[in-house]
């Protein structure tokens, strides 16, 4: 059958109000890809699957709440939506703003914004405002904005967004044929850990698919569920994440403690190891997307995980297209070499 997207697919599973149009970039349909390899450097044993959202039309999860959010916006006839973002949300809400036909706003805190975010943004239209402060006072502007003007908002704690989030769990557990036993996943506002509980909980209850425990990893710099109070000056590389004061973060937390699970922390450094292995495998994420799976090997080690005869799923939340940057930042000049035969067989044979 052809794939028109999650309202399509899903939409009967999602609860949103009778007026919500179906405003679609065909997103979801992500694939769920084993990685092996990775699983035997962390002791083997177990199935470790990659998630990989960056597969999104903008590139990121956000685009599977998006769908449901601008789709309901569109149907109560608002005429212009708005959000704060690190930089994904962003880029969806303008594209799918601009999908149907609606002005975006989007408010990003100063300076720390990966550029093919700040890009999309842009190219999709959307007017693009920074303000001189963190992403959680860009938050709490656009929810004062939006109580005395008639704009949509577009962020997670929009109830919408999280039921097309929901989509994620659906579509894992219809690939597997069941819950995995763990789900691994970055937790930044924390919507989307506390998406992936209600979705994995629907299902159980209408498919006795079984229930995953969750473990949602926070960067170390900005790690306010594991310290247990809010942090005024987050700092990570892994900007998608670099949140203080997460919206979710109580529902996050009894999502994590109800599954059996837990939120924890792992180290920039971790992070972006992580990012490079994953790499490895041909599979390019951001660097707040291999927070999941860093934080899996580090509960492997510590042997509070034990993921033997296990299946593991990694939610992998953007593509590394996003932050070019911290690639390229360190990396080594291309080395130059005259266009000839020897100088090329010299410098790769030397290798
Ligand atoms: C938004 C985002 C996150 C964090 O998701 P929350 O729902 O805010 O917890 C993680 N990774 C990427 C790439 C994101 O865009």
């Amino acid at each position: 059958m052809e794939y028109h997207g999650l309202l399509t697919r899903y939409g009967a599973l999602l609860d949103l109000p009778e007026h919500t149009q179906t405003v679609s970039l065909h997103e979801g349909n992500t694939p769920l890809i084993p990685v092996p390899r990775l699983a035997e450097e962390m002791g083997g044993g177990f199935e470790l699957f990659v998630k990989y959202e960056g597969l999104n039309p903008t590139g990121s999860f956000k685009d599977r709440g998006m769908t449901a959010a601008i789709g309901e916006a569109a149907g109560r006839k608002a005429q212009a939506v708005i959000c704060a973002s690190t930089g994904n949300t962003a880029a969806s809400a303008a594209a799918y703003a601009a999908r149907a036909g609606l002005r975006a706003i989007v408010l990003i805190p100063q300076g720390k914004v990966a550029a093919g975010k700040l890009a999309g943004a842009v190219a999709y239209g959307a007017q693009v405002v920074q303000i001189d402060g963190s992403f959680d006072d860009a938050l709490t502007l656009v929810v004062k904005i939006t109580e005395k003007h008639p704009i949509a908002l577009v962020n997670s704690i929009n109830p919408y967004r999280l039921e097309g989030q929901k989509t994620g769990a659906f579509e894992i557990c219809d690939t597997l044929g069941k819950a995995p036993d763990w789900l691994c996943l970055p937790v930044g506002n924390a919507g989307n850990i506390s998406a992936y509980w209600l979705g994995f909980r629907q299902y159980n209850e209408e498919k006795s698919t079984g229930l995953p425990k969750l473990l949602g990893v926070q960067a170390a710099g900005a790690a306010p569920l594991v310290l247990g109070h809010p942090i005024d000056k987050p700092s990570t590389v892994a900007t998608a994440i670099r949140i203080g004061r997460p919206a979710r973060g109580e529902q996050a937390l009894t999502a994590a403690e109800e599954s059996g699970g837990r939120i924890i922390a792992a180290t920039d450094d971790e992070i972006l190891a992580m990012q490079r292995r994953l790499a490895g495998e041909g599979i390019w994420v951001e660097p707040a997307s291999a927070a999941g799976l860093a934080g899996l090997e580090k509960e492997i080690n510590a042997g509070t995980l034990d993921p033997t005869g296990k299946q593991i799923v990694a939610v992998c939340t953007g593509h590394g297209l996003k932050d070019p940057d911290i690639i390229t930042a360190n990396m080594p000049k291309p080395e130059l070499v005259p266009t000839s035969l020897e100088a090329l067989e010299e410098v790769i044979l030397a290798q």
